[in-house]
């Protein structure tokens, strides 16, 4: 049975007129490799913290801006929302198609609640807790490219000509401001596209977003802004020490208008400057660790990097999947073949290896997770290879191989291809990252003992189901990142261990654990217990 909404009755919620307060116990497991009776032997602790946590529940008025707005994802998201919030439908060669959010974890998919007269009651993913309703954004933002969205939109050849002929009053008067451009950073194919640009040194750069930022707020009236990258994907910025290894290096570098630090940092940089959360969708290393050290000590949110559409979702769906029935896959081969702007820019060398390293690691916790399969430090081989076919647009091509061994030396190979456009996967994964970014920046919580309430970490790994090479934070005293070389650069600081994912990271990427994880964070903010699937009461 599906259910609408409901509300939490229990001695450990409480709901005023603007916040919902929990008091949770959270489960879990203390490891220590101890020497008992001089053999060092692992011991395994149960342990319960009490949390608090504080979900403020006035719902703003919500602002996005996209890097990139003209590009196929941002003129596909703008067209989409718009076509949901007028309740428009179009004629198909199949049917009359209504607007929808499908392919959205917030607006189409559901959670269990539990059971009811040996019945499974599900509920919307979305009616956890208080949340922006799509329909109502605001969008805006930068293009290097001034062609206004109506037109963006008949560029993309992604929506049916029924549909776009209906949204294009909407969107023609919808122009993206100018944005930063270094040539050096995109393919240079790129090149004629860039007729709507920002000049002036770097630092100026930087002022002419936040202005950019602050007066989209006072035109729009809104109350937050959330912004996001969906620009082309740039190369790999050097990470060096003095260059951008710390936030104080990071800045003084804009204040000499240091070439090797990206547009998308630029933007970053405004962005934690103003107080603003920033998403990497693209998959170059945005967030160098000065840039990470500055939202640290700012409390700015940063989540990235690179969307996790199709190919890579499957993967990390697949994978799981095998090496958690103890089947060992030896070999994975994918190969993509794509005809739109993004497939352009990636047929450059530069830009393709910046999307070879997001698809490289997305295997890794998985295989580490399986020592009776794979020895330590063994892996499958893993190849990835994307080819520019201007004829297929925008419907991506994306065809995998999976060789796996099965008992007794048997082999097992499973074929996979998958055609649709890229758009639209990845047009409802940035509304879910913004709404999700924003409704993380209501959440306060605290542990037994810590004094007072704060915010998740700014770096949001609660956004990574969203997300191919998920950004993290470990805590330990050695500060690593990589170069577009992969030379690893080490450095002590006070903050912890920043690693922007680097081979070989503890960064969860198995989808069901990410989506258990932001599930179970978002039940525990109304007090209910994770899911674990145990269904005790009919045993
Ligand atoms: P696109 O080329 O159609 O759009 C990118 C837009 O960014 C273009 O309009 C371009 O003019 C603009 N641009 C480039 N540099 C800019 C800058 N510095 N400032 C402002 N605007 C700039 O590409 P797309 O298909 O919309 O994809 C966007 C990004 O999302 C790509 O980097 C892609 O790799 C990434 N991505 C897409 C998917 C997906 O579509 N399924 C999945 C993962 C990642």
């Amino acid at each position: 049975m599906f259910i609408q909404s409901f509300k939490v009755e229990s001695p450990n919620v409480k709901y005023t007129e603007t916040e919902i307060h929990s008091v949770y116990s959270y489960e879990t497991t203390e490891l220590a490799h101890e020497n008992r009776n001089g053999t060092y032997q692992w011991v395994v602790k149960p342990k319960t913290v009490k949390y608090e946590f504080r979900t403020d529940t006035r719902v703003p008025k919500l602002g996005v801006m996209l890097v990139g707005w003209g590009g196929n994802n941002g003129a596909t998201l703008t067209g989409g929302v718009i076509a949901n919030r007028e309740g428009i439908s179009w004629a198909t060669k199949d049917k009359v198609q209504q607007a929808n959010y499908f392919g959205s974890l917030t607006q189409a998919s559901s959670i269990r609640v539990g059971s009811y007269n040996g019945e499974e009651i599900y509920a919307p993913f979305k009616s956890l807790l208080p949340m922006v309703n799509p329909d109502e954004v605001v969008f805006g933002g930068w293009d290097i490219s001034n062609m206004n969205l109506a037109d963006a939109m008949a560029r993309a050849k992604v929506f049916d000509i029924d549909l776009q002929k209906q949204l294009r009053p909407y969107m023609e008067h919808m122009v993206p401001l100018p944005g930063i451009y270094d040539p050096d950073f995109i393919a240079a194919n790129q090149g004629t596209r860039a007729n709507n640009v920002i000049k002036g040194t770097k630092k100026e750069q930087v002022q002419q977003i936040t202005k950019d930022i602050k007066e989209f707020k006072e035109a729009n009236k809104v109350d937050k802004v959330v912004v996001l990258w969906t620009a082309n994907t740039e190369r790999y910025s050097n990470v060096m020490v003095g260059l951008n290894d710390t936030m104080e290096s990071l800045l003084a570098s804009l204040d000499k208008d240091e070439p090797e630090i990206s547009p998308s940092t630029l933007y970053a940089i405004a962005c934690i400057l103003e107080n603003v959360p920033f998403i990497n969708g693209s998959p170059q290393n945005t967030f160098v660790p000065g840039l990470i050290d500055l939202a640290i000590q700012r409390n700015s949110l940063i989540g990235g990097d690179d969307f996790k559409s199709g190919q890579t979702k499957m993967k990390s769906v697949l994978v799981d999947f095998l090496v958690g029935a103890g089947i060992k896959p030896t070999s994975i081969v994918s190969y993509n073949h794509l005809g739109n702007n993004d497939g352009m820019n990636l047929s450059a060398p530069q830009t393709f290896r910046s999307k070879e390293i997001s698809k490289s690691n997305v295997v890794d916790d998985m295989v580490a997770s399986n020592g009776i399969l794979y020895e330590p430090g063994e892996h499958p081989d893993h190849v990835v290879v994307i080819k520019y076919v201007p004829y297929v647009g925008d419907s991506k091509r994306a065809m995998d191989e999976y060789t796996s061994e099965i008992f007794m030396g048997g082999k097992s190979t499973i074929v996979l291809h998958n055609t649709c456009e890229d758009s639209l996967l990845a047009a409802p994964i940035i509304l879910d990252l913004v709404l999700l970014a924003e409704l993380s920046t209501r959440i306060q919580l605290k542990a037994d003992g810590e004094g007072k309430f704060h915010s998740f970490h700014p770096v949001a790994t609660i956004l990574s189901y969203l997300t191919k090479a998920p950004l993290v934070i470990a805590n330990t005293k050695f500060f690593l990142s990589i170069n577009c070389l992969q030379k690893l650069y080490c450095k002590v600081i006070g903050v912890g261990l920043v690693l922007q994912v680097p081979p070989g990271t503890p960064v969860v990427n198995a989808l069901s654990k990410q989506r258990a994880m932001l599930e179970n964070i978002m039940r525990a903010c109304v007090g209910l217990a994770p899911e674990n699937n145990m269904i005790l009461e009919y045993k």
